[in-house]
């Protein structure tokens, strides 16, 4: 059975110190999607415009990714983001935020989506990741990404949504603002008093922390020397994460065990940082599962770190 994701499917216009893109697919569903394509199945369940053309679908299906669930809104536009990068590319600064076909989207869901086992809901207003977390009652596994905007915009939604999870991924600056703790453990604490059991805090470039139960762990971000636009490195971290849980399930293991959490932030950090070494999905899309085992063993050597593999 694939796993679900819902969460925008975009055109981003980036800028960032190494360069600029105009109208590049992007959106938190497509940059996780071809991160988890590596390890599972991915179904993905978003709307997009008459703008959205066969290149932009042929990117998903070409990873394997099933598109039965994107629906085409007739006269619609598709998701538009735009940002830009100073520096320091840990801090995203939106300029435009266009939801277009997602104003008013309502999503059907395939009788095979409600199915999955592991959902993610990728960042996007939290009263639709809610309405899509409701429409899956079989999932073993839940986990929700979100950001800045929403935390401000859409509070009350968010934190329903995040009540019914399992699972929350966030930048750790974001976690201090939904929570109002401005130390990270309080904060993380407070997350999970809001019901998730396992909290992932992004870090950016440094890495990844993971509180589940009564435990900890950190991970560093693999060290690249070439970044040119960390737009999706959240969502690819995700998809890497979730797609290997999922690999580990099929397996028939625990996926809340704090072990098997451990290893799948692994490989969350090697796809961020495939993710971030060009612009949008142009790195992900020609990658290969050789290249991310290849640097996850160059991972595991620097960092003194075991990962049980999956096969696919
Ligand atoms: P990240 O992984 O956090 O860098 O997310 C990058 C993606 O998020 C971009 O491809 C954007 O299209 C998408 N995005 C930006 N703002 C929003 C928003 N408000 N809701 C949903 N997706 C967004």
């Amino acid at each position: 059975m694939a796993l679900t994701v819902v969460g925008s499917i975009a055109f981003d216009s980036v800028r960032t110190p190494f360069g600029e893109r105009d109208r590049m697919l992007g959106g938190s569903a497509v940059h996780f999607s071809l991160a988890a394509s590596f390890f599972t199945e991915v179904r993905v369940v978003g709307p997009v415009g008459d703008d959205f053309g066969a290149d932009e679908l042929g990117v998903l299906e070409t990873r394997g990714v099933i598109t039965d669930d994107i629906e085409r809104v007739a006269g619609g536009e598709t998701f538009f983001w735009r940002g830009h990068y100073d520096f320091d590319l840990n801090v995203a600064h939106t300029d435009d935020t266009q939801l277009n076909v997602f104003a008013d989207f309502d999503p059907k869901l395939s009788g095979e989506a409600r199915r999955a086992q592991i959902l993610f809901l990728g960042n996007i207003q939290p009263a639709l990741q809610q309405r899509v977390r409701g429409r899956c009652r079989e999932a073993e596994f839940t986990a929700l990404d979100s950001m800045n905007l929403w935390i401000e915009t859409e509070r009350e939604s968010l934190v329903a949504a995040i009540g019914d999870v399992d699972c929350v991924l966030l930048n750790d600056a974001e976690i201090r603002e939904l929570t109002e703790q401005p130390n990270l453990a309080r904060a993380a604490r407070a997350l999970m008093a809001m019901g998730p059991r396992v909290v992932v805090a992004k870090r950016g470039e440094y890495g990844a922390a993971l509180f589940s139960g009564d435990e900890f762990f950190a991970i560093p971000g693999y060290l690249l020397e070439d970044v040119r636009d960390p737009t999706g490195a959240g969502d690819s971290f995700a998809g890497g994460f979730l797609g290997y849980l999922d690999g580990r399930r099929g397996a028939g293991d625990n996926v809340f065990d704090h072990t098997v959490l451990r290893q799948a932030m692994a490989y969350g950090s090697v796809l961020a940082s495939f993710n971030v070494e060009d612009f949008g999905t142009e790195r992900v899309r020609s990658l290969t599962r050789e290249q991310i085992e290849e640097r996850l063993r160059d991972f595991r050597r620097i960092t003194h770190f075991e990962v049980e593999p999956i096969t696919m």
